[in-house]
C-alpha cells in the first residue's frame, strides 16, 4: 500500500495577547493509502489543531507534512473535511446542499451532477433530493453531510467529532453505516474522536495523544478476527473490550 500523508517533528502554538498556548510538540506519523485512523486524546489537547494543519488552514511552526510526497502546498491531493454539525443550508434543498461544493469550486459539470445524483441514491437519500434538511433525521442529514464531502472526490477525509451532535442511540447506527460507507468508497480517513468506542469500532489504528501539548503517547493497530468486519459486529468482540481497557488505562496514566 502506498504511503498518502506524512507528517514529521510538527510543533504547533496559537500566539495572542496573553502569550503562547503550545498545541502539539513532536507529532510524526504517516498514513497509507486507504487506512482508517483515529485520533484520541484527552478534550483540548490539541486533536483538531492537528486536523487543521493536515488540512492546510494552519502552518506548522516546526516539522513538514507530505502528502502522496509532496509538500501539502504543492500538493493537488484533495482534502475533505466533515465536522460535528452538518452545516447544510436550510434553504438549499437536499440535492442543492450536496452541490454546493461543486458551485464553488467551478466544478459542477453533467458527469458531476451524475455522480451526485447517484451518490444520493446508494446511500438511500434518494427521494429525499427535492427534501429541506429539516425533513431528514439527524442520521440521515449526516449521511448527506458526507455525500456532500464525497462527491468532491476527496484524497483524504478528515472527521472532527462528525457523530458528537447526535444521541446515543443514532450515533452508534451512523457510525456504523458512515464508517462502513468510507470503507465501501476506499477512503482514506483520520477521525478525531473523545469517543473510544466509535474509535476501536471504525479505525485500522488509533493514535492516542498526550495532553496538551500534544504529543504521541501510543499507536495502537487494531486487529480483529471477525468474517465480516463491521463496526457493530466489532463491539460485540473480547478484543475490543481489551483495546477499551488498553486505551483507557493509557489516557488516565498520562493524566
Ligand atoms: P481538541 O480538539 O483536542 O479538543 P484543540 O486542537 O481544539 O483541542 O485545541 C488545543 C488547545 O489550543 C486548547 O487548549 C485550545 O484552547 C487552544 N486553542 C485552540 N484554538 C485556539 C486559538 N485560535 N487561539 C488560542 N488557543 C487556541
Amino acid at each position: 500500500m502506498e504511503q498518502i500523508l506524512e507528517l514529521k517533528h510538527i510543533h504547533y502554538a496559537y500566539h495572542n495577547m496573553d502569550g503562547e498556548t503550545p498545541a502539539l510538540t513532536d507529532i510524526s506519523f504517516a498514513i497509507n493509502e486507504g487506512e482508517f485512523i483515529a485520533i484520541v486524546g484527552p478534550s483540548g489537547c490539541g486533536k483538531s489543531t492537528l486536523l487543521s494543519l493536515i488540512a492546510g488552514l494552519l502552518e506548522p511552526e516546526k516539522g513538514l507534512i507530505k502528502i502522496s510526497g509532496k509538500y501539502l502546498r504543492e500538493s493537488t491531493t484533495n482534502i475533505g473535511y466533515m465536522l460535528q454539525h452538518d452545516q447544510l443550508f436550510e434553504w438549499r434543498t437536499i440535492y442543492n446542499n450536496v452541490i454546493l461544493g461543486l458551485e464553488v469550486q467551478h466544478m459542477l459539470t453533467t458527469k458531476a451532477k451524475a455522480k451526485a445524483h447517484e451518490l444520493l441514491a446508494d446511500y438511500g437519500l434518494k427521494q429525499f433530493e427535492n427534501a429541506k434538511p429539516s425533513e431528514l433525521s439527524g442520521g440521515m442529514r449526516q449521511r448527506a453531510a458526507l455525500v456532500r464531502t464525497l462527491v468532491l472526490e476527496p484524497d483524504i477525509l478528515l472527521l472532527d467529532e462528525p457523530f458528537s451532535a447526535l444521541d446515543y442511540q443514532t450515533r452508534l447506527n451512523v457510525s456504523d453505516d458512515i464508517g462502513q460507507i468510507i470503507r465501501r468508497e476506499k477512503k482514506t480517513a483520520i477521525l478525531v474522536t473523545h469517543d473510544l468506542s466509535e474509535a476501536i469500532s471504525l479505525a485500522d489504528r488509533v493514535i492516542i495523544l498526550s495532553k496538551r501539548p500534544a504529543s504521541i503517547q501510543q499507536t495502537l493497530p487494531l486487529i480483529f478476527d471477525l468474517e465480516k468486519d463491521t463496526p457493530l459486529n466489532r463491539r460485540n468482540t473480547p478484543e475490543f473490550k481489551n483495546y477499551f481497557n488498553l486505551i483507557w488505562k493509557e489516557l488516565n496514566e498520562n493524566d
